[in-house]
């Protein structure tokens, strides 16, 4: 039987952090031995925030390292970057013939985006849905594990996906669907700054990458309230916040000691955020560790980056040839 195909991609923009382990990089390792995997690192989706050329290199080096660390296998998986394969920027072209304007505009993410950068509201923010859904169809991809705040994006895919198929009357693209590690809700890993997602460009992410001593600060210094006053109350968002990284990151029993304290108002949330850091550290301590391994090894990056570049433009180049072929680009000589 073939198996099904899957596709997804983390920007060089910073280092990996626990959103992108558990919003992303966990169901990729899931995946890696029952589907065909496509993981990339997405470095053209990064230039719509104007790197440096350093920047930009170092941050390739560092995800390429990173996935590795956290267990990616470039045996079982394609892992590659972005700008290696340019087939993907070519049926990004001929998909934005088809992307409108108004529903370009109407994206979150763009609107959040534009509000963020006014002085940066460039065309490749705009049309950011449109190479994503390029990443994804490239490859005829069945399945995106994403994390919540791609919801939107994925959707746009879908769209584009359906609209060139009914266009050119051809099932070319099978229609994408989101994967969640358990077969739940897209996950959303908030920051630790009350409100909001964890995010590399926020600021107030904690890195796979992150030393000890910078976790617990971090952790300790976790926006809090003055504690419930009466039993059994709502939590306020930054608290909720709180609670929800516990339940990834610690065991559930000690989740449930904390959330009788706080519903019996005897909570120190001193007390729990020393508990959160210490699991975090726990958890990131080995990752860390074989990242700086890894990043020694230039050669064996580059060996990785290889084959995956080969393997990914294999894919990529026969659904191009497909595409060209039904818009009508056919040859005359
Ligand atoms: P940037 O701030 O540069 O956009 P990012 O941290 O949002 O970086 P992306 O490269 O945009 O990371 O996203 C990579 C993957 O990680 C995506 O699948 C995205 O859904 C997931 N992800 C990012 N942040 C979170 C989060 N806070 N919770 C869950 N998943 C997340
Ligand atoms: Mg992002």
């Amino acid at each position: 039987m073939t198996k099904a195909t899957v596709v997804s991609g983390i920007r060089p923009t910073g280092n990996l952090h626990l959103g992108n382990y558990f919003g992303a990089v966990r169901s990729f390792l899931k995946m890696q031995n029952d589907y065909n995997c496509y993981f990339f690192i997405a470095d053209i989706h990064s230039l719509t925030t104007h790197p440096t050329p350093e920047n930009l290199q170092n941050g390739v080096k560092q995800v390429l390292a990173e996935y590795l660390a956290c267990g990616l296998d470039p045996e079982k998986s394609t892992i590659f970057i972005q700008s290696d394969v340019p087939e993907i920027t070519e049926l990004y072209t001929f998909l934005n013939m088809n992307a409108y304007l108004g529903e370009l505009e109407r994206t979150t993410s763009f609107k959040e985006k534009a509000r963020k950068q006014p002085e940066n509201v460039n065309a490749g923010l705009l049309t950011y849905p449109v190479l994503m859904a390029s990443d994804i169809i490239i490859h005829k991809a069945q399945f995106v594990p994403v994390g919540k705040d791609q919801e939107q994006n994925l959707e746009m895919a879908r769209k584009f996906a359906g609209r060139f198929n009914r266009m050119y009357n051809r099932e070319v693209f099978p229609i994408p669907q989101p994967f969640t590690f358990d077969g739940g809700d897209m996950i959303k890993i908030p920051g630790l700054d009350g409100s909001g997602k964890m995010g590399k460009s926020e600021g107030n992410a904690i890195a796979l990458f992150e030393d000890p001593k910078s976790i617990r600060k971090k952790v300790m210094r976790a926006v809090t309230d003055a504690g419930p006053t009466e039993p059994n109350s709502p939590k306020p968002e930054p608290i909720q916040n709180l609670f929800s990284l516990m339940k990834i990151m610690s065991d559930p029993e000690v989740v449930k000691q904390f959330d009788a304290a706080y519903n019996d108002c005897s909570i120190r949330y001193g007390d729990l955020k020393k508990q959160l850091a210490e699991d975090i550290v726990a958890f990131t301590t080995p990752i860390r560790e074989r990242i700086t391994e890894i990043l020694e090894d230039d050669a064996y990056l580059a060996k990785v980056a290889r084959m995956g570049a080969e393997k990914a433009r294999e894919s990529a180049s026969a659904t191009l040839k497909e595409v060209k072929e039904l818009i009508g680009f056919r040859r005359l000589f």
